[in-house]
């Protein structure tokens, strides 16, 4: 992208006792130039700085896989956000219509696969993902395909102007990619074209998520977060309609990577590779502590999220984020707590979490079921039983939340495994 010289001030935070006390200074230029109007920050991305190689050093194991899943996960999310203009405009006159979320979903899975197959042309594409062209097959659905096609080739021409623009039957044959069951043996993608539709639809926060298991354990993930400011969020950021900043602000829409020992980054999504080091900010009381939680109370238990905050102290009003977006902003120390407790007998699948599970280990932070487990993604496409959630925290405050956890299931009984269907 041409770039435009632009000066954000950044807080660097330190993780962990006796280190480096807090310090300002100016972050490099990155961006384009900004057409729209910036707003006051009231905080600044946490970030710190010790000598990392960088995600994608020749040094790291996954050096090359770094690169195909930033470059696939920016693919996609420019073509998340051509939608999300058309959406913005009017072009999609009824937001309930799922047009415009079909569209973004297929079309962001199968630029991931076109882009994984172009880099590795001669390895097999195992990947597991949400999407399948089942439906997308029947002739009803025509028109719809032709929009998805239409919408890939934009995204195509922009990134890859050489390549030859897809057919709608390969459009479909690359959605179909995604149909891998996974598991403890071999290498495979996870991915989750648009994590948080409904934020994609109400103009709220999304992710496009790509994640890499190799022999069961997650060893990289890419976050492109089209709508997620690049300096640290309040309340505001997470409101409806948010989305439309993205379009004319360049601090606007972050990118998360990570691969295993390397270190966690971020940086623009629509910039290079991310090589800002990041780390969760362990240093926080629980009086200062925030917690994350999904925006939609059908996807978590929101009461319970209080019950656990009450007792552990905290006292400021959680953040309700959509998608994995939440995950980039504990990892660099936006809140210091995730919080995720669905309706028990929802099953939850890998893909919602492959990606910013290694971002948050490699910044620092825990990550586990609500029993203190760690999350296993060697079992297929789904988790087995997770004792009713997933929490996500510094290490302090981890361990603070699993004692709360466990006094309120003591006191009240603990989630029982629904049957199976
Ligand atoms: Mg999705």
């Amino acid at each position: 992208m041409a770039a435009a010289p632009r000066l954000q001030s950044v807080t660097l935070r330190f993780c962990g006792v006796g280190s480096a006390p807090q310090q300002r200074l100016q972050q490099q230029p990155r961006g384009q130039a900004a057409c729209g109007q910036r707003r006051q920050h009231s905080a600044v991305t946490a970030v710190a700085a010790p000598v990392a190689p960088g995600p994608a050093a020749p040094t790291s194991p996954y050096a090359v896989e770094m690169q195909a899943a930033v470059d696939a996960v920016r693919l996609a999310s420019w073509l998340c956000e051509a939608v999300q203009v058309e959406l913005k405009s009017g072009q999609w006159t009824d937001k309930e219509d799922s047009s415009p979320v079909t569209i973004a979903d297929y079309g962001a899975q199968a630029l991931v696969a076109w882009s994984l197959k172009r880099t590795f042309p001669n390895v097999p594409l195992s990947l597991v993902a949400e999407e399948d062209a089942i439906e997308l097959r029947e002739p009803e659905n025509l028109a719809t395909v032709s929009a998805i096609t239409q919408h890939v080739n934009a995204a195509l021409a922009r990134e890859h102007p050489q390549a030859t623009p897809l057919t709608g039957a390969e459009v479909l044959d690359l959605i179909d990619c995604g149909d891998s069951a996974g598991g403890g043996v071999g290498r495979h993608w996870v991915l989750d074209p648009i994590d948080g539709t409904r934020g994609f639809v109400g103009m709220r926060q999304y992710a496009v998520c790509l994640g890499l298991l190799d022999a069961g354990e997650v060893v990289l993930g890419v976050l492109g977060c089209p709508n997620l400011p690049q300096y640290a969020i309040s309340e505001d950021d997470c409101d409806e309609g948010q989305a439309g900043r993205s379009f004319s602000d360049e601090t606007i829409g972050s990118m998360f990577v990570a691969a295993k020992g390397q270190g966690a980054y971020t940086g623009s999504v629509f910039g290079g590779m991310p090589t800002q080091r990041i780390f969760c900010n362990d240093t926080v009381s629980p009086a200062e502590a925030r917690y994350m939680e999904s925006f939609e109370k059908r996807h978590s238990n929101h009461t319970l999220s209080q019950a656990i905050a009450d007792e552990v102290g905290i006292v400021l009003p959680s953040l309700k984020l959509d998608s994995q977006a939440k995950y980039g902003a504990l990892s660099r120390g936006d809140a210091g707590i995730f919080m995720r407790f669905p309706d028990l007998v929802y099953r939850e699948k890998i893909w919602d979490h492959a990606a910013g599970v290694i971002i948050l280990q490699e910044a620092g932070a825990v990550i586990t079921d609500a029993a203190g487990n760690p999350l296993d993604f060697s079992l297929g496409r789904h988790f087995p039983w997770l004792h009713g959630g997933i929490v996500a925290a510094t290490p302090s405050l981890h361990a603070k939340i699993m004692a709360a956890l466990r006094k309120i299931y003591a006191e009240q009984g603990e989630p029982q495994q629904p049957a199976a269907p």
